[in-house]
């Protein structure tokens, strides 16, 4: 099937798209605002689709957007599914299927990484023992390059020369740095929070419910920007000795799960959902997948977040505003109609494999 046309061209129409398929569907579809607006003064929601059963022994999660811009894929993938209800529909029946669309609404709408606050909400789970405070080491000395304040300029060639001495000289020191999150520049890239999100409180108050009683779920979360160009590979939180890593990788696929912990690295990330979503409910085998699909090498990336980042909180209309936002867009959502069609395609492979009640 071509499910090229669920790629939406923007938030609004993509909530749309979902919030009219899932009730066509027959689903239930609840809206949750946020306190934001979107760029043209309309309301932000997270919108979340559920798939009976009244009283699941399993649920499958399948959310989109934490990464706000990242949501273009997560997005057409929940509406291709939606496409082919009977993907959906065919689920034995004591499973019920959650689809949470844009857990960044601002994010997806302003075309940002980043929440209403500049969050990175995959570093604001915090449990409630942990303290919004602390950056990685060498977060400091990296500030002063990786977030002037500055409007972005497209005539800084030694910007990305810069980068690339960055990555020949402290490579080590730049991925132990950057994407673990920090808690202490909150105009930076990768800040965690200085307390809970809007989109944490809202799970907190209703991910038990969305889920219903069921003793087992299964939540896949798809992001993009990390990983070679079009292929994925699904990131768990756990070690290789659980007994989680077995169940999954026995439903995945040994080569496609990837342990995302760092075992062995000087900084320990936290904030992650899906450790939060474990110690929410504790009564409940939960098994959260991070779906990461490759787009951009990771310096080009880091350029586009760098140059965004800068519009965002320091530049006007003309001052290359449109064009960082394009540029961020074209990173974590490809034109490539190539690149798009085989992610959906995947991405939805994988909502099968999860819904599969083979293992
Ligand atoms: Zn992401």
């Amino acid at each position: 099937m071509n499910y090229l046309e669920t790629f939406s061209p923007d938030y609004a129409i993509a909530r749309e798209r979902f919030r009219a398929k899932s009730l066509a569907c027959g689903y239930d579809c609840i809206a949750y605002p946020i306190d934001r607006e979107s760029p043209t003064g309309e309301e932000l929601t997270i919108d979340v689709a559920i798939a009976g059963a009244p009283n699941p022994k399993r649920t499958v999660v399948i959310s989109s957007g934490l990464h706000g811009v990242e949501g273009f894929l997560g997005s057409a993938i929940q509406l291709a599914l939606l496409e082919q209800q009977q993907i959906i529909d065919s689920r034995s029946p004591d499973t019920r299927v959650v689809l949470i669309h844009a857990l960044n609404p601002y994010g997806f709408a302003w075309r940002r990484r980043w929440n209403e606050d500049n969050v990175d909400l995959n570093r604001n789970f915090l449990l409630p023992e942990e303290e919004f405070a602390g950056s990685p080491k060498n977060y400091p000395k990296f500030n002063a390059f990786l977030n002037p304040t500055s409007p972005p300029s497209q005539l800084e060639p030694y910007i990305l020369q810069a980068i690339w001495l960055i990555l020949k000289y402290g490579m080590t020191s730049l991925r132990n740095t950057l994407p673990v999150g920090q808690y202490d520049f909150p105009k930076g890239l990768f800040f965690g929070g200085n307390a809970p999100s809007q989109t944490q409180e809202i799970l907190a108050e209703n991910l038990s419910q969305w889920i219903g009683n069921a003793s087992e779920v299964l939540h896949l979360d798809f992001h993009t920007g990390l990983g070679k160009w079009r292929t994925y590979r699904l990131l768990m939180d756990a070690s290789s000795q659980s007994k989680s890593h077995t169940r999954l990788t026995e439903r995945f696929g040994v080569d496609t799960i990837e342990i995302s912990s760092t075992e062995g690295v000087s900084y320990q990330i936290r904030g992650g959902l899906g450790t939060w979503c474990k110690n929410l409910l504790p009564e409940c085998r939960y098994d959260l997948l991070t779906a990461e699909f490759g787009t951009y090498p990771a310096i080009k990336v880091l350029q586009a977040l760098r140059a965004e980042n800068r519009a965002h909180h320091w530049g006007k209309p003309q001052q290359n505003y449109e064009w960082a936002k394009s540029q961020l867009v074209e990173m974590f959502a490809p034109v490539s109609y190539r690149w798009r069609e085989q992610c959906i395609n995947q991405g939805v492979e994988i909502c099968k494999q999860a819904l599969s009640t083979a293992t």
